[in-house]
């Protein structure tokens, strides 16, 4: 595929009428899957720009064997050599930041300022795994017994499935290409039929930039097919998964044959906790951009806001004026705030979430609807929305919602704020702001995820392990940390002989 999926991309970001027409990558060019073709839509005005062919359980196979085939080879090498290869390829793809970002927007939806922060992350922890190559290290117990010591070897554990959502093609999957190469194993990446090219244009970037062939190679096509038969292939020793939590449970269930490794990071239902001494402009204000962010659709957003009774008036205003003043409009267009939803279906769902709570209850403050523009009028827009006060049990508060949407409730304390905040089947992140060490404290020991952020914006850290307690995942991504979860232990019992 070589320069194929460039050029196509360069005539698809002309306008012309042609639609880009790409298969899969494998073994370092392009593989023609067998399936149907899989239609991409810009999500700004619901047209087909691009068809994809759809993955088999045949074009599966070819891309597991060409990642088996280069195992071999890949992870003999020094580890730092490892690192040393994949910082020249990321450094490569960063030089074709102008052609991934609209890329990405075109597929995804997203505002060319957020696609600019999710292509520059996905290189940067690139980068981050590269340069942690030398970080990776096994054990030593001396003297176990006179003249016996004990190492722990670590060694990769094979071909990687890595299955990536449409919300963050990039990102998700340099969470798991990245500790999995430097690790030494080799990658099958299953990108959302619905985002296929930005995956399909930095394999071949990175590639380019001197990732050995069969290294990482993508897969395209749909869950139910190709997905499926990635999770289940003999020869994949692990899957790392990004997506809902259905899918989540499936794909563990499909992972006990066989005992392959998993990591899932699954659906969140983020709470935030604004407590009487907090900065409440900053508070409103990392309200508004952890909720419409990427137009809400991120596992990490703030989902469900609990605000001190005698200071919710004054934040419930401040967040609701940030709604109204966002400007919603296409990705592409100069000065858009907040983008499309990525598919019809998924502001439909949305909307009817929203639609359900307010027929059990609450207050719409502001959106609820898409924008009255006959020139978005074909696109799946959605605006930001406001509810206060829903009922406990109404689905903007025992639901995940992904979309900008986001419910505030009202409680009488912190008791009731942190009980309130567990009250949910996922445990993904969670933010508390207070001036109180004492209950910043608190609200990191007692909140029930992965993650708490106090007095600050959701800002997730390559540096910090990531995961989800509850339904919202299993293992950790991000961090040293991550290195466990691609890397299988060794205990080697030495006596001198003595
Ligand atoms: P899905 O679970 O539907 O899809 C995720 C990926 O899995 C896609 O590539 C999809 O392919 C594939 N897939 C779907 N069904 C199967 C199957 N049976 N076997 C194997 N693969 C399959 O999630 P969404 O696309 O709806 O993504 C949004 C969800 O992801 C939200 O719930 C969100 O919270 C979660 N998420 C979690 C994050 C985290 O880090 N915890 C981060 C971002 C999102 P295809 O789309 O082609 O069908």
């Amino acid at each position: 595929m070589t320069g194929d999926v460039a050029r196509r991309s360069t005539l698809a970001m002309t306008g012309g009428r042609n639609t880009i027409s790409a298969g899969a990558y494998v073994d370092g060019g392009e593989h023609r899957n067998g399936g149907d073709p899989l239609p991409v839509a810009n999500p700004a005005d619901g047209r087909v720009f691009a068809e994809v062919a759809g993955g088999t359980a045949q074009d599966v196979d070819a891309a597991v064997g060409s990642a088996r085939r280069a195992f071999a080879e890949w992870s003999a090498l020094a580890v730092s050599k490892r690192g040393e290869i994949l910082a020249r390829a990321a450094h490569h793809a960063e030089q074709h930041l102008d052609e991934l970002i609209p890329m990405l927007t075109r597929e995804q939806g997203k505002t060319l300022r957020d696609a600019r922060i999710e292509v520059t992350k996905a290189i940067d922890t690139l980068m981050h795994y590269a340069g942690l190559s030398k970080a990776l290290r096994g054990g030593h117990a001396p003297n176990l017994d006179p003249g016996v010591e004990g190492i722990v070897l670590r060694r990769p554990v094979g071909v990687v499935g890595a299955i990536v959502p449409w919300n963050f093609p990039t990102t998700l999957l340099s969470n798991k290409l990245a500790p999995a190469v430097v690790a030494g194993n080799t990658v099958v990446a299953k990108p959302a039929g619905t985002t296929p090219l930005t995956t399909l244009r930095l394999a071949e970037l990175l590639h380019e930039g001197g990732l050995p062939a069969g290294v990482f190679n993508v897969i395209t096509g749909s869950g139910s097919t190709a997905g499926t038969a990635l999770a289940t292939h003999p020869d994949v020793r692990k899957i790392a998964f990004t997506g809902s939590t259905p899918v989540g449970e499936q794909i563990m269930a499909s992972c006990a044959k066989g005992t392959k490794r998993v990591t899932l990071e699954l659906g969140g239902s983020d709470p935030m906790i604004i407590c009487d001494d907090a900065d409440l402009a900053a508070a409103a204000s990392a309200a508004s951009m952890g909720r419409f962010y990427n137009c809400g659709q991120a596992c990490l957003a703030i989902k469900r806001v609990y605000v001190f009774d005698s200071v919710a008036d004054e934040v419930i205003d401040a967040v609701t004026a940030k709604a109204k003043r966002l400007r919603v409009g296409r990705g592409d267009a100069e000065g858009t705030q907040m983008g499309p939803m990525h598919t019809a279906a998924q502001r439909d769902e949305v909307a009817g979430q929203v639609e359900r709570t307010l027929a059990m209850g609450g207050t719409l403050a502001t959106g609820g609807s898409p924008p009255d523009d006959p020139d978005l009028a074909d696109g799946f827009f959605l605006l930001p929305t406001i509810v206060v006060d829903p009922p406990h049990d109404s689905p903007m508060a025992t639901e995940e919602v992904f979309g900008p949407a986001l419910p505030i409730w009202r409680v009488k304390d912190f008791d009731e704020a942190i009980e309130r905040a567990n009250g949910s089947q996922f445990g993904l992140g969670s933010s508390v702001w207070t001036r109180d060490l004492h209950r910043a404290r608190q609200a990191a020991e007692r909140i029930e995820a992965g993650y708490t952020w106090i007095n600050s914006r959701t800002k997730v850290y390559d540096e910090l392990p990531f995961g989800g307690w509850k339904s919202s995942g299993y293992g950790k991504e991000h961090g040293i940390e991550a290195f466990d979860y691609y890397t299988e232990s060794k205990s080697v019992v030495m006596s001198s002989g003595a």
